[in-house]
């Protein structure tokens, strides 16, 4: 997943706790194998081979997780968008970046549409409805790889514990003796600076921000979080944070609300039971979906 991730556990037995934390990192890796668009061997890269041609097979999990990508995509009246990779990879971030050709954006934005996602429910499979769309999932695939290897540990018995997945974060129970877990959130324009710190427990909280894969052409900024109705860097946020019951839901509405921006963003967070969250607007200024945020301490 291109990231660092860290596991803490704490649990009567080590020996317990080792394995558990052995067996969510295998599961993290075995989410990335089905997930990544990048390794040709991955599911979804085989939606993406075949998906036009016929509904492929998918399984139950993976057609869960393509069923909260879409209801998303709608929710947020296609501001998170699943079928982005045509015009992500135009962008190049992962290999420099490279600044597309409006042309080429517009051809490729023809390709891009959630709508076209097609699923079967009674097969558990999906196809795509026109060769040249295909499914980026870099947006909620971090968060959902995060709650499988949550259930993991949980299956160990454990009922203290942390995954990050750098930026992606789930937590259940807390830290002995405090009863929570003190997180910091990143500040977006100050590398290792901290813009917010939170106590907080059984919940995942998740944060989006265009200093994650970003490069700078001609003194502009372009970064990695596109808005699917332009195929443009959405320029309304900083980075937005957001706290939801599971990492899958907070990863994608932290997109979600980056693109929209921070009026839509907030009305959007607010339109969801359970989520809550802050952006940070382009010129910094901090938008609170919450006058209270449960064990938030600004700095
Ligand atoms: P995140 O860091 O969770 O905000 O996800 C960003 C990644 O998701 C990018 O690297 C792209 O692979 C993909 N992506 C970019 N823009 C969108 C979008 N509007 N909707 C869904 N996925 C996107
Ligand atoms: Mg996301």
């Amino acid at each position: 997943m291109g990231t660092v991730v860290q596991i803490t556990v704490s649990h009567t037995s080590e020996s317990e706790a080792r394995l558990a934390i052995n067996e969510a990192m295998s599961e993290l890796q075995r989410s990335d194998d089905l997930m990544s668009h990048y390794k040709p061997e991955s599911l979804v890269s085989k939606v993406n081979r075949y998906g036009a041609s016929g509904k492929v097979q998918v399984g139950e999990g993976f057609f869960e997780l393509l069923r909260e990508a879409v209801s998303i995509s709608r929710a947020s009246n296609g501001a998170f968008d699943a079928t982005i990779l045509p015009i992500s990879d135009l962008w190049g971030f992962d290999k420099g970046g490279i600044v597309p050709r409006n042309e080429l954006i517009a051809n490729k934005l023809a390709f891009v549409g959630y709508e076209g996602i097609d699923l079967d429910q009674s097969t558990f499979s999906v196809g795509l409805i026109s060769s040249g769309m295909s499914l980026d999932l870099g947006a909620i695939a971090k968060g959902w790889a995060v709650d499988r290897a949550m259930e993991k540990i949980m299956s160990h018995g454990i009922r203290n514990a942390i995954i990050d997945a750098g930026g992606d974060l789930r937590l259940i129970g807390g830290r002995p003796g405090k009863g929570f877990w003190r997180i910091g959130v990143q500040h977006p324009r100050e590398p290792g600076g901290l813009l917010a710190t939170f106590d907080l427990r059984d919940t995942a909280i998740v944060t989006s921000g265009d200093y994650e894969r970003f490069f700078i052409a001609d003194g502009v900024r372009y970064h990695h979080i596109l808005d699917p109705a332009t195929g443009q860097p959405a320029r309304g946020c900083q980075s937005v944070t957001v706290l939801a019951a599971t990492a899958a839901e907070a990863d994608a509405c932290a997109t979600a609300a980056f693109v929209l921006g921070p009026e839509k963003g907030l009305a959007f967070l607010r339109s969801r039971p359970g989520v809550r969250g802050f952006i940070v607007g382009a010129d910094g200024t901090l938008h609170w979906s919450d006058e209270v945020i449960e064990g938030m301490a600004r700095r």
